[in-house]
């Protein structure tokens, strides 16, 4: 009998909660990945990176896998059927798994779930992606915060070391599944391209980064935040270490991690933020004017605004966009040009390394004036100050878009106090109604 550590976001072997457990419970271990072939068919582009990304990072965990004289399962298809085969291939005891908060991710664990208790295996699942989560930080009251600045203060109030100790899985190595090198599916046989050249963020973070956040963490022309985002997507750093590093070095640091964790809660409590709506449904009566022209434009870098334009080329050249321009380029979506912010949070799903539900709902939430701890609908970002404020001296501006400041540059898609005034009329209308 074996059991089974079932990777997905969490793809790593140091302190990794569910694969602690899994070799800790006295069987051999087999890892498994499974590219789920349900994920995979709604993506457009072959060359997707993402994709790209975690069949890198499965290479590198057979390679380590290898030295300890293991492999990873590889397999591709709709999970249940997965287990089906699995079933039938191997004598499993037991299934370990880490907690996915997204709505789609619950349904396939539920279905999982099912399927092996119902074959009389047990499924052991974790939380391993974030510190706090589901009810474990609530008001005093017993209901889930929405406002970020309480939730942070309960967040560190609960806070002890045990919270941030990493879980030694390096101490039970030696009872993985032994096997030579199992099989690994090219990403052609998966019908997607291999991007050999594509340099991602390194896995690995400078504590000096982390000491100067603050000061740095606001401007895109500076290299002045983690850019860990990806890894935290998939796993493939482990947030404990991660929030252990921000205790000791930078508190702005720790509270950008204590968002994750608040979008990660949200997502669970109020699963119709995942869903397509608004988290205050009043702002589902907004009249968007969705002209396909002007959020064509938003979405190459045309809409003659630089540091809007600069972070959408940033963000269509290399799957990334600082966070101070996402926030400007999702307001001047859904307030200047009055799209529905969900056709920009769509865009985003669609290009970003690190795309991650919660926290892209949430930011677009927010930046729309729709979220559970939004900007006043009133307050409307102006692309021209924030350029001024955070890029002085046009670094970032200049990088993305050399044209700018010449002749041939198009002129602003819609004029700033105009698009200001008539954001506010529309707000206003829908929340009056
Ligand atoms: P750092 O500044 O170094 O921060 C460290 C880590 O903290 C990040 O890697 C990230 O995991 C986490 N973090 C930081 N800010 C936030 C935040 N506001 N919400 C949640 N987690 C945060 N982040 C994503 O990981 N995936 C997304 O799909 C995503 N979409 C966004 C959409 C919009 C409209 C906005 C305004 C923000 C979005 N963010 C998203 C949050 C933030 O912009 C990115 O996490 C950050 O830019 C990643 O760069 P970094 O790793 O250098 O971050």
């Amino acid at each position: 009998k074996i059991a089974v550590c079932w990777f997905r976001r969490d793809l790593r072997l140091h302190d990794q909660a569910a694969l602690y457990y899994a070799l800790k419970s006295g069987y051999r271990v087999l890892p498994l990945f499974i590219f789920d072939r349900e994920i995979l068919d709604k993506l457009s582009d072959p060359r997707d990176l993402r994709v790209t990304f975690i069949h890198r990072e499965i290479r590198r965990l057979r390679e380590e896998l290898a030295s300890l004289g293991s492999s990873i399962r590889v397999e591709y298809g709709a999970p249940v059927d997965v287990w089906k085969k699995l079933l039938h291939e191997y004598d499993i005891a037991e299934v370990y798994t880490n907690h996915d908060y997204e709505p789609a991710a619950v349904d396939r664990d539920d279905a999982v779930g099912k399927f092996l208790n119902a074959n009389r295996k047990a499924f052991y699942t974790f939380k391993d992606q974030c510190i706090f989560e589901k009810k474990e930080v609530l008001s005093q009251s017993g209901t889930p915060y929405t406002v970020f600045t309480p939730y942070s203060r309960a967040w560190k109030a609960t806070l002890t070391d045990f919270y941030t100790r990493s879980y030694p899985t390096e101490t039970y190595f030696d009872a993985f599944f032994q096997t030579p090198p199992l099989p690994l599916i090219s990403l052609e046989e998966m019908g997607f391209e291999d991007t050999p050249a594509f340099a991602f963020p390194e896995r690995s973070w400078s504590s000096e980064r982390i000491r100067h956040y603050a000061e740095t963490r606001d401007f895109p022309g500076m290299e002045g935040t983690t850019r860990l985002s990806v890894h935290l997507r998939f796993g493939t750093i482990s947030i404990r270490d991660l929030v252990r590093d921000a205790l000791a070095y930078n508190a702005t640091y720790l509270n950008e991690l204590i968002w994750r964790d608040f979008y990660f809660q949200i997502l669970h409590h109020f699963p119709h933020v995942g869903k397509g709506l608004s988290f205050r449904p009043e702002y589902d009566r907004i009249r968007w004017r969705n002209k396909e022209a002007e959020f064509e434009a938003w979405c190459d870098g045309r809409t003659g605004y630089p540091l809007v334009d600069a972070g959408m080329r940033e963000l269509n050249a290399t799957g990334y966009m600082h966070n101070r321009v996402r926030m400007v380029t999702a307001s001047f979506l859904a307030k200047h040009l009055l799209v529905d912010w969900r056709w920009g949070e769509a865009y985003f799903a669609k290009k970003l390394l690190d795309y991650d539900l919660a926290a892209n709902n949430g930011g677009w939430q927010w930046a729309a004036g729709s979220g559970c701890d939004a900007a006043p609908y009133f307050r409307v970002f102006n692309p021209a100050l924030q350029a001024q404020k955070f890029d002085p001296h046009r670094r970032y501006i200049r990088k993305w878009v050399p044209e700018a400041d010449a002749f041939g540059y198009p002129p602003p898609v819609v004029e700033h106090a105009f698009a200001r005034e008539r954001a506010i009329q529309t707000y206003q209308a829908a929340l009056k109604a």
